[in-house]
């Protein structure tokens, strides 16, 4: 499998492969074509080709393009779902729910003229006019992680492109196969040879986007880490940044809460696409022992009952693991978790499916009793597993919540208006859900979390997404006096 550059797929030399994995057999599907920074060079320079008249080419304009390419992800959404499931593992549905969380964002950047609209003061002194406008930035790039191939990307290029960026796009070399047919809707969609290419690859490719001179911008997402590396190195050098890195999602239920509506809240938003969510809660916090009691009851045997299979049938609940590494490594923070004196109520960990032996499965895995010095309370495990962290009083909670190093998402199960609302007003959080799980804004809201959930100044899609991807450029303007002070009749002459 290759690259996409200049508007077609893109074959190129490699010195180096990936192997991409279907995660319910194990199978290897393809190998992938890793670039090396002459690939990245030649996207690049692709780009920047095409970023002159891509820019130049009136808002409406590029918004029809996106129309276009609008409707053809809806008619494939199938088609991509399967890809998705694929190489992911994440069931069908799951799958197709991303695909069209990602195209709001493309509508929403169909609007593009309205949000382009600059600012105009008439008359900031005698005869003088200020104007406000955004302007693209050149060619930016967006970086992305395995667990949502088509949606993470559709968080960035739609703005990026509607603003009149040309974009290079590197996913995780765990997918690549959905951002390839994304490119080849874009073309179909009208968008010219060169504005939108995908360069396939792991840090290599990275390196070379980051230190080339001709990008302007770089939207990361992925792990803490790295994102912090990215943003640190691109701003050193002057680059825009924004980089949202990892997460550890906590829900806190309160006694007045519908237990039986938080039970599947958290079934839905632990388990769902196998934990592998950055907005995945992976942590509860049930306030008072009753409250804890009462949601241990429930959750255990929903745990012990949940659906594991390759994500094809329709019943299947949860699907695999991305890789094998990743499954082991979920594996090995149970193993941690048991040692480390949490009480593991349901264990994931020896689950086989027949017909699927050499698939990366893990069952769906509940601790209790876990206390905030653990590791797998303190680290991003990144699976099925569930901790839940009792405390005896909402202000406990909320300290818990506000401690740790992350603050990407978070909610509150209660039916208590005054609560609820001082959660939300008090919480370290850039995403604050009040009986809803996972608090992911819509397209024409901004996504983004705090602490070490994000570095950078601007969350992404939503007029904070057009932000990042425009400079504001303000004009102060005298018009000369002209026509009016004494019209000229005579055939101007030179000399
Ligand atoms: P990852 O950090 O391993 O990889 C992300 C991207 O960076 C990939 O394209 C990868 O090829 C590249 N990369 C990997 N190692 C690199 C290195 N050393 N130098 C440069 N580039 C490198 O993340 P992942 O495992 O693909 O995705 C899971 C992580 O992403 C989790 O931590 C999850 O919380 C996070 N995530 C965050 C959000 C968010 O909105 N905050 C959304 C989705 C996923």
């Amino acid at each position: 499998m290759a690259h996409f550059i200049s508007g077609e797929i893109a074959p190129r030399k490699a010195e180096r492969f990936g192997a991409v994995y279907n995660p319910a057999s194990g199978k290897q599907t393809a190998k992938l074509q890793f670039a090396s920074a002459g690939v990245v060079n030649e996207a690049v320079a692709a780009a920047k080709a095409a970023f002159k008249d891509w820019s130049a080419t009136a808002p409406h304009m590029r918004a029809r393009v996106l129309f276009r390419f609008r409707d053809l992800v809806e008619k494939n959404a199938d088609r991509l779902a399967a890809l998705i499931n694929l190489e992911h593992g994440k069931v069908l549905s799951d799958a197709r729910g991303e695909v069209i969380r990602g195209l709001e964002v493309v509508e929403f950047a169909c609007g593009i003229p309205q949000l382009l609209k600059g600012e105009y003061s008439e008359t900031v002194g005698r005869g003088v006019e200020s104007v406000a406008i955004r302007q693209p930035l050149g060619v930016v790039a967006g970086i992305t992680p395995f667990n949502f191939p088509a949606m993470v990307p559709m968080w960035m290029f739609p703005v990026a492109l509607a603003t009149g960026n040309t974009f290079v796009c590197k996913v995780s070399e765990k997918v690549p196969s959905t951002i390839n047919a994304l490119a080849q809707l874009l073309s179909e969609a009208g968008l010219p040879p060169g504005v939108f290419n995908v360069v396939h690859g792991d840090k290599e490719a990275v390196d070379a986007l980051i230190d080339h001179p001709d990008i302007q911008a770089i939207s990361f997402v992925g792990s803490t880490p790295i994102a912090e590396s990215i943003y640190t190195r691109g701003s050193a050098r002057g680059m825009r940044v924004q980089a949202l890195g990892g997460a550890k999602n906590h829900m806190l239920v309160m006694p007045d809460a519908d237990i039986d509506q938080a039970v599947d809240a958290l079934m839905g938003a632990a388990y769902g696409s196998a934990g592998e969510r950055c907005m995945a809660i992976s942590v509860a916090v049930p306030v008072g022992e009753k409250t804890a009691d009462a949601l241990v009851d429930r959750l255990v045997p929903r745990v012990r009952s949940l659906k594991v299979g390759s994500g094809l049938d329709a019943d299947d609940e949860m699907g695999a693991l991305v890789t094998r590494e990743h499954r082991d490594k979920v594996r090995s923070y149970i193993d941690l978790g048991v040692k480390e004196g949490a009480s593991l109520l349901v264990d994931g960990r020896d689950i086989r499916l027949q017909g699927y032996e050499d698939g990366f499965f893990l069952g769906g895995s509940l601790f209790d009793h876990v206390k905030d010095d653990m590791r797998i309370y303190k680290e991003e495990i990144f699976g099925p597993v569930l901790s839940i962290v009792r405390k005896n009083t909402f202000d406990d909670a909320l300290d818990l919540i506000n401690r740790h190093e992350f603050g990407n998402g978070t909610s509150i199960f209660t039916r208590d208006g005054d609560t609820a609302q001082a959660f939300l007003s008090q919480v370290q959080a850039g995403m604050v859900g009040v009986n809803v799980p996972i608090p992911v804004p819509m397209a024409f809201h901004s996504f983004g979390g705090w602490k070490r959930s994000l570095f950078g100044d601007h969350h992404v899609h939503g007029p904070e997404g057009v932000r990042f991807y425009t400079k504001l450029k303000t004009g102060t303007v005298r018009w000369p006096t002209g026509i009016r002070k004494g019209a000229e009749f005579v055939m101007p002459t030179l000399g």
